[in-house]
């Protein structure tokens, strides 16, 4: 069964292990072999740039990343596509893999609106205003402030929602996240699981998934057991009692899988790297029906593309 996985980190080691290879090195949860060997026929690349870093080289370690997403990712292996248009989804053939950049916190572009339509003009579909701390657009979840968007911030959800990209909203402060479903035209949780089954403070509590739903976004599982128990291993029982959980709530058409493969060092036990997505179809066929599991794995995703 074909998978979408709406965030990866791979960008994040490949910039910072400039020797290690896309194409099939083990240091890497998502590379080409791994990617087809899951059968993954989507998979969202995070730009991510660390708070640390001085804010006058933001923008350019983000186009660094960019740079080895064309030259590493896409360049080098013909089966992958980069996702330019959302129509370009539906244009893929068999045995080709989309590849859809995401930007992981507006401070990569400051203050610079400019900074931003160059983002959009590079291909990004996926904004999410924050990492965990705080920048110019919006509290993270982190920052113990807890204030929601800044008039910057609002601007920034006006323009994804005019230029059709998903707001993610998977790392907001809650404050942040209520200002973002107000006014998101196309929201979406690329990778954040269930506060009611583990309260991380990444996690989405009821009332929060539910203006998801509501606002027919999606939700994607993240593969990380500090998000799934609170500790440093889990099993895939352990990680389909949140999908479970969701459905409950009214979530089945909603659920996604947004793994944080290549952000995280622990993952669900036999769901090591995105070789391995098949076996947690397998699972998921165990206790879902095919049409339901299909939807997770890449159809409620697929089925809510902004148009
Ligand atoms: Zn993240």
């Amino acid at each position: 069964m074909k998978v979408f996985d709406l965030h990866c980190d791979a960008l994040l080691r490949l910039h910072d292990h400039r020797n290690i290879s896309f194409t099939d090195d083990p240091e890497l949860h998502v590379n080409m072999e791994r990617l087809m060997k899951g059968n993954v026929a989507l998979q969202v690349f995070a730009i991510y740039v660390d708070p640390e870093i001085p804010s006058d080289m933001k923008f350019q370690t983000a186009l660094e990343q960019i740079d080895l997403f064309h030259t590493e990712v896409i360049e080098k292996h013909p089966q992958m596509k980069k996702i330019v248009h959302w129509n370009d989804i539906h244009q893929l053939e068999e045995g080709e893999i989309g590849a859809v950049l995401s930007l992981e916190g507006a401070d990569a572009f400051g203050n610079d609106l400019t900074k931003l339509r160059t983002f959009y003009q590079l291909g990004v579909k996926s904004i999410g205003l924050t990492w965990n701390n705080a920048n110019l657009c919006a509290d993270g979840i982190g920052e113990p402030r807890g204030a929601g968007l800044t008039e910057l911030g609002f601007e920034v959800v006006r323009m994804n929602n005019d230029n059709k990209v998903w707001t993610d909203v998977s790392h907001l402060s809650v404050k942040s996240f209520w200002d973002v479903m107000d006014k998101a035209t196309y929201p979406i949780a690329s990778h954040s699981n269930s506060k009611t089954i583990c309260p991380h403070r990444r996690n989405l509590d009821d009332e929060q998934a539910k203006a998801i739903f509501q606002k027919n976004g999606f939700i994607g599982m993240v593969f990380s057991p500090p998000f799934i128990n609170e500790t440093d291993s889990a099993t895939f029982d352990d990680l389909i009692k949140h999908i479970d959980y969701f459905c409950s709530i009214g979530g089945v058409n909603h659920i996604a899988l947004g793994s944080d493969f290549d952000g995280v060092s622990r993952l669900v036990t036999g769901l090591e790297h995105s070789g391995k997505y098949q076996t947690l179809i397998e699972e998921l066929l165990k206790r879902f029906k095919e049409d339901e599991v299909r939807g997770f794995a890449y159809k409620n995703a697929l089925h809510r593309l902004p148009v």
